[in-house]
Formats: C-alpha cells, structure tokens, sequence
C-alpha cells in the first residue's frame, strides 16, 4: 500500500515537498480488524491544523508518519464480527490507498442504509455536514424568520448551511470567492451574495446586504468577515464560530475594529467542535437524510483523481479550487 507522510512542518502555506507518498507494509489481520481499499478520501482545513507541532483538539501529524483523515473503502478481507467482504464503511486511516483497521475502538463504521452516493458521507451526511447543521441550528440557535451571514458559502459546511437555513425559513447572506461560485450559492437559495474578491470591502458589501443588520453569523473564515459581522449585528446576534480559514497559514494578527460591539449589541459569540455533536448522528442522518434523497438540498463536490495528487487537493482548499466538497478519488 501507499500513504501520504508528512515530511516536514510547513511554515505559512505548505508546500509540496512537506509532503512524501511512500510504500507502507500492512500486517496480516489481527482479531477485530479488517482491510479496507479506500475508494474517497477527504481533505480538510483542520488538517492545516494537525501540521503543526501544538497541542490542540486534535493530535499534531507525526513527522514521517502517513497522514489519517475521513476515508471511505471496501472491506475485501475481515476479521471483525459485523463486516464482511464487500461491506463499505467510513473511518479515519485516509491519505494512503489501502488501510488497517481496528473496529473495537469504533474506528470504523458501516455506511447508514440511505439511498446516496458512499461519498456523500465525507461531505453532506459527514463531518462537514453535521458541522453545519448543528452549528447553525443548536450553537447559533438560529430559526424561522432570522437573517443568517454565512462565510465560505461555497465550501462543504457553508453550502450545507444555506441550504439547511432556507429549507428552515431563514433569509441567507453569503459570501464566496469569484462569481461563478456566488451564482452557484444563489441557485441553492441563497438570498443575498457577497463576492469578496470582488474588491469591496467585506464590511460594505454586508452593510448593502443586511441593512436590517443580522441575527446570526456562521464563521468559517475569520478576518474581515468576522469583522463585518461584528459590524452589522442585531441585538442579542448569535456567533457560531466554526472555522477561521484567513489565519491558518500567516501568524499575522486579526484586526477587529468593531469588536467592542459585542457589548452594545449583546452579541453572543460560541465556538464549537463537531465532536461535541456526533450523538446526535441519528436524528442529523434522519432529517438531512430525508432532504437530500428527496432532492431538496443538492450535494456537490469537486474531485481530485488519484492518490498521487492528494497534496494539489487538500492546498486547493486554501485558494478556492473547491465548489461544495472536496474529495479525492483513489
Ligand atoms: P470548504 O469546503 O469551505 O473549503 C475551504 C473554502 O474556504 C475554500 O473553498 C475557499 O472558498 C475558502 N477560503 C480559503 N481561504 C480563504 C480566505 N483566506 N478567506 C476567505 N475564504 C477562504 O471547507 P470546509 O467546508 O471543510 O470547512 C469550512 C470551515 O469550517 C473551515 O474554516 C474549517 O476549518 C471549519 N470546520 C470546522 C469544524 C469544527 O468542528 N469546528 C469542522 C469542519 C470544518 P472561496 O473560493 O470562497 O474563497
């Protein structure tokens, strides 16, 4: 088999050569596990995250260790009760063709019984999926009637939250990189779109946007959107604070001018893990499982082919290369 380690910590963006595909040996199976070829592997922002060498929610990647992230292969051999042969199941050995996979510790899982593409379990019924849904809904408490901003609305999670927010009664301001992407997110309901690469500062673009102000603000980018929310909130506006993509590869410091309105305007400002949320797996799979196999939320991706050029993938996050969920087909 194949996997992708990590050669080296990147320093601000990282580079191809932080990164090396190199043989591994996969040992013959043990009891409670089974071998799985990976058919999808997910890049993500967090794994920006996971490059480097601090303590966080997550534990940092090894140096010249493959790389693990969401994967979703083929059983073709078993040891484990409840897999057999042909089963497809999702679990985190990602970055490397073939894997080994312990499921007493619940590593890996067996797709629910839902009439959807496998790959749509690392993007709309996966992780971004549930971040998105149970961001907008429980950590922003948003409902029916609310003005809802969304950054990185063309991404996995923002996409998920526009659509999740129209199909609950919400009127949704995003914003995205170019306008082939901001056309897309209006076909998906969005009511309001901002082009932040259009050259107008984000914070006037939102002000001609809302001019009711906002109730609540998903935050996948930081900076100067953050900065913008900040600036058009309503009394008592909720935060979600699911993401800062601006600031992952710079330590440049965030100026928020209009931070001081968090205290006039009441604004509640909470941070959250996905993790926090993946009890609620069933009741997320049942309600986002009945709009998507009914056409009323629309799943999209951009596939990168083959392992080798996994690396092009997951940096293509950070220049906008995706429009809905980024993947790569092994
Ligand atoms: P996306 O599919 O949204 O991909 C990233 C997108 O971010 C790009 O397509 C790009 O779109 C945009 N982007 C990149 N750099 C910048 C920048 N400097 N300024 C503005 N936009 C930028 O990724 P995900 O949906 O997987 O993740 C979205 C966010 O959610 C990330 O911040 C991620 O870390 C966070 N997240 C948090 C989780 C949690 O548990 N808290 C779980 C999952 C994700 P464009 O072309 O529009 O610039």
């Amino acid at each position: 088999a194949r996997a992708w380690h990590l050669e080296r910590r990147p320093n601000g963006m990282p580079v191809h050569d932080d990164f090396a595909l190199k043989d591994i040996a996969l040992p013959d199976l043990a009891d409670g596990q089974i071998r799985v070829a990976n058919r999808w592997l997910s890049v993500d922002p967090y794994m920006r995250g996971r490059m480097n060498d601090v303590k966080s929610y997550v534990p940092p990647f090894q140096l010249g260790e493959p790389m693990q992230g969401g994967a979703i292969g083929e059983v073709v051999e078993s040891k484990a009760d409840g897999f057999a042969k042909g089963d497809l199941v999702q679990h985190m050995e990602g970055w490397r063709d073939e894997a080994v996979v312990d499921t007493a510790t619940g590593m890996a899982q067996k797709l629910p019984p839902l009439d959807v593409p496998a790959q749509a379990f690392l993007g709309q019924l996966g992780m971004p999926g549930l971040t998105g849904y149970f961001g907008l809904l429980e950590v922003a408490g948003a409902k029916k009637g609310d003005t809802v901003f969304v950054s990185a609305a063309a991404g996995a999670v923002g996409s998920t939250v526009v659509q999740v927010a129209k199909a609950k009664g919400m009127t949704v301001i995003g914003s995205a990189g170019g306008k082939e992407k901001c056309d897309w997110v209006r076909s998906l309901g969005a009511d309001h779109m901002i082009d932040y690469k259009s050259g107008t500062p984000v914070v006037k673009a939102l002000m001609e946007a809302a001019p009711d102000g906002i109730d609540v603000y998903f935050d996948n980018v930081g900076g100067d959107h953050l900065d913008a929310a900040l600036a058009v909130a309503n009394q008592h506006a909720r935060f979600a604070i699911c993401g800062m993509i601006d600031i992952y590869n710079t330590s440049e410091p965030t100026e928020l001018r209009y931070l001081p309105r968090v205290i006039g305007a009441r604004i509640r400002i909470q941070g959250f893990i996905v993790s926090d949320y993946l009890a609620r797996a069933e009741e997320f799979y049942r309600d986002m499982g009945t709009m998507l196999q009914s056409g009323q939320l629309k799943r999209e991706e951009t596939v990168v082919e083959g392992l080798d050029n996994m690396p092009d993938a997951f940096l293509g996050l950070f220049s906008g290369k995706n429009m809905g969920k980024m993947l790569v087909k092994v």
